[in-house]
């Protein structure tokens, strides 16, 4: 092996794989696409959540908003998950600085929540809750993810987690 040219070694994967190259940059730019986050929505810093799970009110009403129901679509955006929501879940992860806030919250399923486990959302993940959302949220109620809190929620919390 110590006698490899690794000059000749970068030309001849250079040949391998230059074939490729025209595929190969049309794949990393639609993976870079698919997963990019929706701009806007997420936490403005990576810092926790005092608060690490849903409770009181803030529980209950993204559950109840759902209708007890799991919000994850059947089939990677399509569709609705049909299974009883077990968990109010974040949107936007907890571990990477989204808050325990109903803006932030959704209802799954336990399957649902173990494979989303701590990902960021990409765009179309957004987007197709909030399509998902417009059929079965009550009258009123802001289909709209943000990672963000608010007044309101600081204020709800301090009178203790009720809204
Ligand atoms: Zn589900």
């Amino acid at each position: 092996m110590g006698d490899v040219d690794p000059g000749l070694l970068v030309n001849s994967l250079m040949a391998a794989f230059s074939p490729l190259l025209p595929w190969i940059i049309p794949a990393v730019l639609f993976a870079l696409v698919i997963a990019f986050p929706m701009p806007g929505r997420g936490p403005r810093s990576s810092r926790r959540d005092r608060w690490r799970v849903f409770k009181y009110g803030a529980r209950v009403e993204v559950m109840a908003r759902a209708d007890w129901r799991c919000e994850g679509a059947l089939f990677f955006a399509w569709g609705r998950c049909p299974a009883t929501a077990e968990q109010a879940d974040h949107v936007f992860p907890w571990s990477k600085g989204g808050p325990t806030v109903v803006s932030n919250g959704q209802a799954l399923c336990a399957g649902h929540n173990r494979r989303k486990a701590n990902m960021t959302p990409p765009w179309w993940y957004v987007l197709a809750l909030e399509k998902r959302r417009r059929t079965y949220f009550p009258q009123g109620a802001s289909v709209r993810v943000q990672a963000t809190m608010t007044d309101a929620d600081h204020a709800a919390r301090l009178r203790g987690g009720r809204r």
